[in-house]
Parts: C-alpha cells; structure tokens; sequence
C-alpha cells in the first residue's frame, strides 16, 4: 500500500499498512455529523463494500433526534498584530466540535471562559464537545494560554450548523447461516488515534480479510458516530437487530496494553466466552471486566430493549490513560503491531463463533481404540500429546449437550486444537455433528 509493501507482505505483517490507513485518516476533522465523516467513509470504501447512509437532521431516534450538520472550513484565534495565536489548521482539536459560528473581537478577559485546557498535563491539547447544546470554544496547550498577553483578540468560528444529515457506513457480509456477528466502530472523532482511529482500521482490515473467507455466519460492520449514531441505527434496524447473535465494539485497540475485554450485559453469552477464552490463551496478559452501562456504543446494543450479546474488546480502558481524548492520542501513541496483534486476535475470536458447534461420539461405550487407527501413541512412554489429549476431551463430552467452546474452556486446550481433534475424529468416523449447528 502506500509504504510501498505488496499484498503478500501484507498478509505476513498487516501492522503497517493498518497503521498507514490510520494516518491517512489521522488529519480529517470528524465530528458526529458533517464531511468529516463522509471523507472517512468514502476512504474506508476503498478497502470494502461499503453502504453509505445519510439520516435527515430532525429525524426522531427513539427519545433522541438527528441533530444538524455541522461543518467547519477554518477557525482561530489572532493577536493584535494579525498572527494566529490559536490555529485549526494546525490542529484540529483547537476547535470545541459542534462550536457555532463566531467571528467577533473581543479582550482575553471575554475570552477567557471559552478556552480550555489542561492545567495538569500543559502542553497537551485537550478534546472538547459541545453536541447537545449551542457554544463555542477553543482548546489549547496550558502553556500556550499562560502565554497570551491581556489585549484584543480576533475571534473566527467559520463553521456551519445547518439542517443536514447524519452520515453511517455499513459492511454486510452474507454467510450461509442468516445468524449475524455485529461489530461497531464509532467515526465521530477527529484528529485521535488509540480512541475511535484504532477501531475503524482494525474493524476495516478485519471486514476485508473476512471478504475472502467462506463464511457460515454473517457480519455486519457499522462505522458511526458514538451514540446518536448507535442510537439512529438501531431505530433504523429494530427487526434486523434480532438476527444479531454475536457483536463487539471496537475502540482504543492499538496501544501497547495488553487487552481489555468488557463483558456483554448478559455476561456469559457465547462471544463473552469466545473472547476470553482466545484472550487467555494469548501470552500477553489481559483483562476482563463486567459490563456498565457507560463506555461506547456498548450501553446502546446493551439497553434492556435490545439486550443483545455485544462486549467491548479495547487494550488501554477508555478514560483510564493520560493520552486519552488528548492530542497525545497521536499516530505514535498507536503501535503497528498492537493493530495487527488485535487483527489476529479477532480472527481468532471469529473462528470460534464459525466453527463452534456439538458434535456427538458414534463410539460412547468406553474409549475407542484410537492407536489402531493411527491416531493415538505414535511413541509411547513420552507422555500424551496435546493433541491426543483433545481427542479424549472431545469423545468423553461429545455427547450432544457440550460445543466445542464448552470443551476447549473445560480442557483449557486451544480451540483451534479441540477442533482439529473434533475434525480428526469425524474423519475416521468417531464423531458426527449435532443437527443444527449449536
Ligand atoms: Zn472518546
């Protein structure tokens, strides 16, 4: 891609052209509504199938409504002698998003109450919104504001908030079951890279190598903004939301921490137990933690209404890092490998929920003799192989009531392991499927 590595570096280390994708996308000026998020979208449309949805501003989303566009050209702030003090086009997070449009001079003391910063760490920028009610504001640097000397300023908002649209992506991935794996992205951010950044590159690679594969179950990918986008979609898609049997939100998945796994309100659903089962198998240590109705779009999916089995897979827990909704949330703050270590992760995740299922034992009575057949104690006397082990697992618990996800985390063997025991068996004719698919 645009580091010049070919498709076949690619499969070997994703981590680069993941972490290109995300600079690219690093500099454009997204909000909840507005180009920002179309001119991440239509970037985006060029790595998968993407469908574009344009919701009206005003339209009523259960208790919420659609607000008005907003869209910005330039903002900033000049001193007496004509310079940019405070300057967009030098960050995008200098501007509070949904600001409303300002230009008006005015002394600090005026001005004062309209910038924000960090007291605590002074030469981060800090991120800013103000949604849901009319303002405006700048964010800078600590040390940048104890600098400004008292005198006239220029102030210039030039921004539009008008009637619009709310702009959402959606990836569908048919498979031959209609039972659907929902992953959720949010795209409402601007220039930040760990907080909404990591997730829309992941969840992008994750959809195009899932493309290629065949696929039992299917996958819907929502790229849209944190809840008003959740929110629209689901009162969009109440009928569609019952096929979803399987979902995850994806956000601040790049950092160097290892995981961090935030359960599904219902706690034990089937990707509640994929996820910490492939996330205990990794060498890495990682984190599981039960769900709250705060965080992302989680709390949407969660909501009694719905009730549907979606978790939230970070690495670094949102809130809880110094760089987090700072301009230290940067593309350096984020690790090529951690995106391509997440990929992998995900994929691992996903072949648990393709290829979990009940199989049942056709030889129940005491253990087949499993060495006549090739399959047991090529060597004797050197302890049993892990693989061999499997085999036991899966005869003794395929009795129709356990799926190899029960019997991987009751062995606590790999689950690619139990399914390759469960495969080997089937082939000699030891195990037959459990109709239908569990
Ligand atoms: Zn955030």
């Amino acid at each position: 891609m645009s580091d010049g590595a070919g498709p076949a570096d690619e499969a070997a280390s994703p981590g680069p052209a993941m972490h290109a994708l995300l600079r690219e996308l690093y500099p454009i000026c997204r909000s909840i509504t507005g180009d920002g998020v179309r001119q991440t979208l239509a970037r985006l449309g060029q790595e998968i199938a993407l469908e574009v949805h344009e919701v009206p501003s005003g339209t009523q989303v259960f208790d919420w409504t659609v607000p008005r566009e907003w869209n910005i050209r330039d903002a900033y702030v000049k001193n007496a002698a004509g310079e940019r003090v405070i300057d967009f086009r030098r960050h995008n997070l200098h501007v509070v998003s949904y600001s409303v449009p300002v230009r008006r001079t005015m002394s600090l003391a005026e001005l004062r109450p309209h910038l924000h910063t960090l007291p605590d760490q002074p030469d981060l920028i800090p991120y800013r919104t103000s949604y849901y009610r009319e303002s405006w504001g700048f964010c800078l640097a600590h040390r940048d504001l104890e600098r400004l000397p008292d005198g006239e300023y220029e102030v210039c908002i030039d921004a539009t908030l008008a009637d619009g649209h709310l702009t959402y992506g959606e990836c569908f991935l048919p498979g031959t079951s209609p039972d659907e794996v929902l992953v959720s992205c949010h795209v409402c951010h601007p220039s930040l890279c760990d907080d909404n950044l990591s997730g829309i590159v992941v969840a992008t690679f994750l959809a195009r190598h899932l493309a290629r594969q065949s696929r039992r179950l299917s996958y819907r990918f929502v790229f849209i903004p944190g809840t008003i986008g959740a929110i629209t979609w689901l009162s969009r898609n109440e009928d569609r939301a019952q096929a979803i049997r399987h979902g995850l939100v994806l956000t601040c998945i790049g950092d160097r921490a290892g995981f961090t796994y935030k359960r599904s309100r219902r706690g034990t659903a089937t990707i509640d137990r994929a996820v910490e089962h492939v996330l205990g198998h990794l060498p890495e240590r990682s984190t599981t933690i039960d769900f709250s109705p705060y965080g992302y779009d989680e709390r949407q999916y969660c909501s009694p209404g719905f009730d549907l089995p979606v978790g939230c897979l970070m690495r670094s827990h949102h809130g809880r890092f110094p760089q987090y909704h700072t301009s230290a949330d940067d593309p350096d703050f984020v690790d090529p490998a951690q995106l391509a270590g997440a990929l992998a992760t995900l994929q691992s995740v996903f072949e648990v929920l393709e290829h979990d299922r009940a199989w049942r034992n056709l030889n129940p009575r005491c253990e087949p003799q499993l060495g006549k057949r090739g399959l047991y104690g090529a060597v004797g006397g050197s302890g049993i192989a892990q693989l061999e082990m499997a085999m036991l697992w899966v005869l003794n618990l395929s009795d129709g009531r356990f799926t190899l996800l029960d019997i991987a985390q009751r062995s606590a063997l790999p689950f690619a392991v139990i399914r390759h025991a469960a495969d080997l068996l089937a082939r000699h004719g030891l195990l037959a499927p459990c109709e239908p698919a569990g």
